[in-house]
């Protein structure tokens, strides 16, 4: 395995940052992850469009058309070049004397790394939740690296042994720890508006578009924790996730004949088809 380090390859015991970087003391920094599949990467442009989106929210100034270079090296240096990977991308505000505010004129930290990765055709498992509160800040919509939020959420999906956590703000459904959350009932697909509360999914957005095509009527409208429980399907969207059916919210089961919903099969489908350009 290698690590691209501000333009340099190496091995990663031998990629090192300081200790004063912004990303290491702060979290000041953005992330993406995109995966490559049959060759090229699967929304690429979008991935690269929320990067850049990110960073200007921050203030980051850093030039991602250096992106068009650099990731054929990490991928060559990884053996990974046309294979079926996942890409994490990371730029951090760079290495300052420790004061909060935004430094002047300094280097962005620019790291990548690749790791093989097969996606299943269609993710078949059928993903139990637990929900807890989203004490998340209100800018969720930042792909920032600082997810202690997001990773205290998810060791709670872990240690009640499910796929994972959802999220509740102020009664409503909002994303869960690495997923965005939708729900279908009488055959309408809803979720969370693309506000401050969540990340705006590249798979999220995807099935939006998906629904259009296939003619399925979306509301984008917060689902209150007493609403879901009337509806009829629930999944789970993501880069690696892809599609999930949820089974089990909670002590709440979806379909207790073990089937996934109708509208999830239909969106699982056209989500593989959309990946292997099959029209
Ligand atoms: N919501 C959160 C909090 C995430 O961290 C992620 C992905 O990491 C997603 C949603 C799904 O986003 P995407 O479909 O772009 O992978």
């Amino acid at each position: 395995k290698k690590v691209y380090l501000n333009g340099d390859i190496l091995e990663p015991e031998s990629a090192k940052i300081s200790v004063f970087d912004r990303g290491f003391l702060f979290g000041d920094g953005i992330y993406e992850v995109m995966a490559q599949i049959n060759g090229h990467f699967f929304y690429e442009k979008a991935h690269i469009k929320r990067l850049e989106d990110g960073l200007r929210k921050i203030n980051i100034e850093f030039s991602t058309s250096l992106l068009r270079t650099e990731i054929p090296k990490i991928l060559k240096a990884s053996d990974l070049v046309d294979k079926d990977c996942l890409l994490y991308i990371q730029v951090t505000r760079g290495v300052a004397p420790r004061q909060h505010a935004y430094p002047k004129d300094i280097q962005p930290t620019f790291m990548m790394y690749a790791t093989p990765k097969i996606l299943p055709e269609i993710n078949s498992i059928k993903a139990t939740v637990v929900t807890s509160e989203d004490f998340r800040w209100s800018r969720c919509d930042i792909k920032m690296i600082s997810l202690l939020g997001n990773v205290m959420a998810n060791e709670y999906a872990i240690q009640k042994k499910c796929f994972e956590n959802v999220l509740i703000r102020n009664g409503v459904v909002t994303e869960a720890s690495h997923c965005n959350v939708f729900f279908v009932k009488n055959s309408v697909v809803y979720t969370h508006p693309a506000d401050t509360y969540i990340l705006d999914g590249i798979t999220r957005q995807i099935v939006l578009e998906l629904c259009v095509k296939l003619g399925i009527e979306v509301r984008e409208v917060g689902v209150t924790e007493e609403d879901m429980l009337e509806m009829d399907e629930a999944f789970l969207t993501g880069t690696s996730t892809q599609i999930a059916s949820i089974q089990q919210w909670d002590d709440y089961f979806f379909y207790h004949d073990n089937e996934v919903g109708e509208i999830t099969q239909k969106l699982q489908l056209a989500f593989r088809n959309l990946k292997y350009n099959l029209g």
